[in-house]
């Protein structure tokens, strides 16, 4: 016996082209290919998402970034994890956008954007409750000031992450929606521009329409699976993966 794993690309694109319908054409799609593409193999998934009308994409660390820019993508890729101090000067040379969780980090990133002659897009993670990598809400409006007020840095962004959107009670992630909704609120109301606000996963993109806002990050749906079996059958699913 042989056996092996195929990969339907055609699949990948049918399943981009539901969720973007899904969310209407004003909200992004931003591929969440991280771990190689959940095991499918990244570059040729990266490269099915973004043809298939994804406007970016996003990765856990960022040497996948690196891997992705060695491949000749040059779509926007989010580094959502943690990045060591060693890691910001690759971040500035391929154009990633890091998730700034400190000063410190920020202040680093800003001397190597500079010395580049860069303008680094750069995002920041409100932890609502998840708590895995992100600031509290409460030091969300001191860090983005402190980045706005730095040369070199271009604010493009401020997410979060839903802790149970798997579930069936969406209380909690409704609950995760409000905090993150009134931290961007105290932002803007000190005159910071938020360009995207982003919160969805596989989840609250099928089921929490509230939680679209600019930009849904699906990551096991772009497979063709559901999240959870409690999740609805709104979008139609082609699974990618066939042994
Ligand atoms: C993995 C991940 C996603 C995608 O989650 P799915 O449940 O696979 O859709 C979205 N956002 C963040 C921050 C993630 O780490």
């Amino acid at each position: 016996f042989t056996s092996f794993i195929q990969i339907d690309l055609d699949a990948v694109t049918a399943n981009v082209q539901a969720i973007q319908q899904h969310v209407g054409s004003t909200v992004q799609v931003m591929g969440v290919v991280k771990a190689n593409a959940y095991g499918h193999g990244v570059i040729p998934i990266a490269r099915a998402v973004l043809e298939a009308g994804a406007a970016r994409l996003a990765v856990a660390r960022p040497d996948e970034g690196v891997q992705l820019r060695r491949a000749g993508i040059t779509a926007p890729v989010l580094v959502m994890g943690y990045a060591l101090p060693a890691e910001a000067a690759s971040s500035v040379d391929h154009d990633l956008t890091p998730t700034i969780n400190t000063p410190e980090m920020a202040e680093a990133l800003s001397v190597l954007a500079q010395k580049a002659g860069k303008s680094l897009s750069v995002q920041v993670k409100i932890d609502t409750g998840l708590s895995r990598y992100g600031v509290m809400p409460e030091e969300a409006l001191p860090l983005i000031q402190h980045i706005t007020g730095l040369k070199g840095l271009d604010f493009e962004g401020l997410y979060t992450h839903f802790a149970t959107a798997d579930e069936a009670d969406k209380s909690l992630a409704r609950r995760q929606l409000s905090i993150f909704a009134q931290t961007a609120r105290q932002i803007e109301r000190a005159g910071i521009a938020i360009p995207i606000k982003h919160a969805a996963n596989s989840t609250a993109t099928i089921d929490l329409p509230e939680a679209h806002l600019d930009c849904v990050r699906p990551g096991i749906m772009l497979y063709g699976l559901k999240p959870s079996a409690e999740v609805s059958d709104t979008v139609a699913l082609r699974p990618a993966l066939s042994l």
